[in-house]
């Protein structure tokens, strides 16, 4: 498979700097939530003996009564608000400990199961050696995002990160997507995007003009209309090859001399 390009004339010369999504656009999201959350809810049924149906269906009113009061930032996501309002759901009143330690748990479980895709630090090394700058963007609070990236082995490997909590509003929003190009110090048809959401990644690239690319595993919905990107592809071998192919580099057979 190779990147496609849905647009004419993009993609067509290497970028000054490439800004990449974190969650599930570098590794998988949904197995490390999965393992996370099973692990959570054992605890939780041990602390505050309530039967894990319970306490499944009070985090999920959780989630989604701390959603609707935060809208589109940072703290929307926080796993720990979502313990906390869990918690007082099931009558139980604010637990402070309780909700710190169901997220300590949460996380570490999660970072425990997550795993970066296929070639995704090969293909930063080669955006590094080619001399591209490099930054993610990111919703969620700093904290656990940094956690992240070092968990990962990624630490050093971007110029910049910005979060959600940072810029002030999550993607599409303007804010965080000018916050980064104003790090990078390019201009917005200079840089590619590359994420896997197209409510947030792709169509915040969109009104910003930035190159969008869109992480299409089999089976997943391509954006369309304002959140349609302008390549698509499946892994970041991928990505590499098109790299490889812009910034004309040789490959081994091509730099050896040829008798
Ligand atoms: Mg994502």
């Amino acid at each position: 498979m190779a990147v496609k390009r849905r647009a004419a004339g993009t993609f067509e010369r290497a970028p000054k700097a490439v800004i990449f999504d974190l969650d599930d656009t570098l590794y998988a999201y949904a197995p490390a939530h999965e393992a996370a959350t099973a692990i959570v809810e054992a605890k939780a049924v041990g602390l505050l003996g309530v039967e894990r149906e319970a306490f499944a269906e009070a985090l999920a009113r959780g989630r989604d009564a701390t959603k609707d009061l935060l809208g589109q930032t940072a703290s929307a996501h926080s796993r720990l608000l979502y313990f906390h309002r869990a918690i007082e759901l099931l009558g139980m009143k604010s637990r402070p400990l309780t909700s710190l330690d169901l997220e300590q748990t949460y996380w570490r479980a999660f970072l425990a199961n997550a795993r970066l895709f296929p070639d995704v630090e090969d293909f930063i090394r080669d955006l590094r050696g080619a001399g591209i700058a490099t930054a993610v963007l990111t919703d969620l609070t700093a904290q656990i995002q940094f956690r992240k990236l070092v968990y990962f082995g990624l630490e050093g490997a971007f110029d910049y990160v910005v979060t959600s909590e940072e810029a002030g509003a999550d993607k599409p929003d303007n804010a965080p997507f000018r916050l980064v190009l104003d790090k990078l110090a390019v201009a917005p048809d200079a840089a590619w995007l590359i994420g896997d959401n197209p409510a947030s990644d792709i169509e915040g690239a969109r009104r910003l003009a930035i190159p969008a690319l869109q992480r299409l595993p089999a089976g997943a919905r391509i954006g369309e209309g304002d959140r349609a990107p302008d390549a698509t592809f499946e892994n970041f071998g991928e990505l590499r090859e098109l790299l490889g192919d812009l910034v004309g580099e040789a490959g081994p057979d091509e730099r050896q001399d040829g008798d």
